[in-house]
């Protein structure tokens, strides 16, 4: 990890947080609760309010990934080996 803390908002020290790549723009994020639930319903006349919270990436929402998904080289969002491009690769050896 090559993480750069003036990257991520100061006041994100809660250890459970997970941290990664955003699946969208592949940049390191961190994860912000969402409620992906339903919220309030009604159901047979029973009022409820249902939650259900999952991290997503604090920059777009989106999955957050153990490793970039992206070339460490040229950028292009293919990972073939050693998190670098099939091409980048190639050019490697
Ligand atoms: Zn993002
Ligand atoms: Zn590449």
């Amino acid at each position: 990890m090559n993480a750069h803390d003036e990257q991520y908002e100061p006041g994100m020290n809660d250890e459970e947080v997970p941290e990664g790549y955003c699946d969208d723009c592949a940049i390191p994020c961190y994860g912000v609760l969402v409620d992906e639930g339903i919220g309030a319903y009604e159901f047979w006349g029973t009022k409820g309010f249902h939650h259900d919270y999952v991290y997503k990436s604090h920059c777009c929402n989106a999955e957050i990934l153990d490793h970039n998904p992206c070339c460490s080289e040229c950028g292009k969002r293919e990972i073939e080996d050693y998190g670098l491009c099939l091409a980048c690769c190639e050019a490697l050896v």
